[in-house]
């Protein structure tokens, strides 16, 4: 069966092209998919654009709570199908299967969420316009022609944060996953089709950005991009969507601070610096990949996190053993490789990993060991570039200001952490970080009604919670006179 989906139809790419899919932790192939081209994104936009008709179309009319209960149904088939989705994306990423079960949990949690918003979701408010005769309101109303594009990391979770608010508006969409993996994306698209979403609604094409990305940012059509990935590609797509004012929902990369202070809870601060940055391989926009840690504790602390580092277990997919996968490219880990390397170059003291893993077995995969480099200061390039692997720096501080000042300095600003014993000092270092999320004491959770996203070069808008859902939503007043009268300005 092709896997490309147009207009409610599965099909090949029309020039034919195909792509093999490797397994990174084994090298084996995983499968093999339609690789769309610019003429195929075309077609997709133009059967998104013809479902939507200008806010007319089957779903743009169909009633939120109907809309809301396509969401339910869809989580439903999510669970039904949990065991082969998870077991896909484990194969097309590298990660161990434990963790993409856990991803789509959380996949179908955000279905669940939108679905129980929808049904209670008001889309009009009344205004007090200050006069008699007068009756304002505000409408919410479906943005249009969306352009959903995802990474790789968590293909389906950051599709799931799109597509669920995205439909539950009432758009149609162009989703575009990355072309590392698709299958679980593919999977996804199955099943809204079978949960019964009107043909057109949602479209599907696989591929690289510069062999079929071009027209999600530029086509005429597409109302909104919304994009997760890096940095360089966000920009690119801003300008690209510049010529046609389209909205643009950005979330980039990060480099992010886990501050830890003398007075906070040491094993709690210590096991969960592990999680932040090594979770995944490092490959998680939110890694807690800069440590800084006051100054009286660091040497202590940073000798044993560097103990517990060489202790983390890489292993392949299905391996119960396995306590982290590998990197989801060959080409990605040369990445990595080549940001230790220039760490090395700039003078931090490389305190663990910093190679491959010996082990035969993982010997054909794209892994890569834990790796702590101390000795960093933020005029280091391995300090400010997010390296997206499993790598951490680690800087001192003495003083709350300078910890602040330290974790600030950083174009980027997705998420963070603060650890320490103190209330008050929380909730003031909470207060200046310039962050999208900070956790108090805590590391890496997240909850479907609570807002994600980055301030400064992290992104732009919002997914999850409210504002995810307003991000797929126009705003429309309508002013009604219900005693007409003639305006007498030119009288
Ligand atoms: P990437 O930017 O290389 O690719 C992301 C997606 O964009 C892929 O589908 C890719 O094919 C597509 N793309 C690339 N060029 C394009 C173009 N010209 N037109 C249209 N589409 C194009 O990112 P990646 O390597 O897949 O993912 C890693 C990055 O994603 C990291 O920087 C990470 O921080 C970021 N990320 C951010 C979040 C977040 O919530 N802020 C979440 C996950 C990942």
């Amino acid at each position: 069966m092709p896997e490309l989906f147009i207009a409610g139809r599965w099909c090949a790419a029309a020039d034919g092209g195909r792509r093999t899919i490797a397994c990174p932790a084994t090298g084996e192939e995983v499968g093999v998919v339609d690789e769309a081209s610019e003429a195929d994104t075309v077609a997709a936009i133009g059967a998104a654009y013809d479902a939507f008709a200008d806010g007319t179309g089957t779903w743009a009319s169909t009633p939120l709570a109907a809309r809301a209960a396509l969401l339910g149904r869809v989580a439903d088939l999510l669970a039904r199908d949990k065991a082969e989705i998870a077991r896909v994306e484990a194969l097309d990423s590298g990660k161990r299967l434990v963790e993409a079960e856990f991803d789509v949990d959380d996949v179908i949690s955000g279905f669940r969420h939108y679905a129980s918003v929808g049904a209670s979701a008001a889309t009009d408010r009344a205004v007090d316009a200050g006069r008699a005769g007068i009756s304002s309101r505000i409408v919410k109303e479906p943005i249009g022609v969306c352009s959903l594009i995802t990474p790789w990391n968590y293909p389906l979770l950051q599709a799931s944060w799109k597509v669920a608010p995205c439909l539950l508006a009432g758009n149609s969409f162009v989703l575009k996953p990355s072309e590392l993996t698709p299958h679980s994306t593919i999977a996804l698209i199955r099943l809204l089709d079978e949960a019964g979403l009107p043909a057109g609604v949602a479209n599907l094409v696989l591929g690289t950005g510069p062999g079929c990305g071009g027209p999600l940012s530029s086509d005429a059509r597409v109302a909104l991009v919304s994009f997760t990935g890096s940095l360089a590609v966000g920009r690119h797509l801003m300008a690209q969507a510049a010529p046609t004012v389209k909205r643009v929902a950005l979330e980039l990369g990060g480099k992010n601070p886990n501050i830890v202070f003398a007075d906070a809870d040491r094993a709690a601060a210590l096991d969960n610096a592990l999680t932040a940055v090594f979770l995944h391989s490092g490959q998680v926009c939110s890694a807690g990949a800069r440590l800084l840690v006051e100054a009286s504790i660091a040497e202590d602390f940073v000798d044993d996190l560097v103990e517990r580092a060489r202790d983390i277990r890489p292993g392949l997919p299905f391996d119960p053993d396995a306590q982290t996968g590998s990197l989801t490219s060959a080409t990605h880990l040369a990445k990595v490789e080549a940001y230790v390397a220039r760490g090395l170059r700039e003078g931090a003291r490389l305190r663990c990993g910093g190679a491959r893993p010996d082990d035969p077995r993982l010997a054909d995969g794209a892994f890569y060991l834990p790796t702590v480099f101390d000795r960093c200061h933020s005029g280091m390039d391995i300090v400010q570039e997010e390296s997206f692997g499993p790598v951490l720096t680690v800087e001192t501080f003495a003083t709350e200001d300078e910890a602040v000042a330290l974790a600030n300095d950083t174009i980027y600003g997705l998420a963070g952490a603060v650890w320490t014993g103190d209330d008050a000092r929380a909730d003031r270092v909470a207060a200046r970080l310039r962050l999208g999320t900070v956790w108090i004491n805590d590391y890496h959770p997240y909850v479907a009604p609570a807002e994600w996203g980055g301030y400064k070069q992290s992104g732009i808008g919002r997914e999850l919670g409210e504002l995810g859902l307003e991000e797929y939503q126009e705003t429309k007043h309508i002013w009604r006179n219900t005693a007409p009268a003639p305006s007498g300005w030119f009288a």
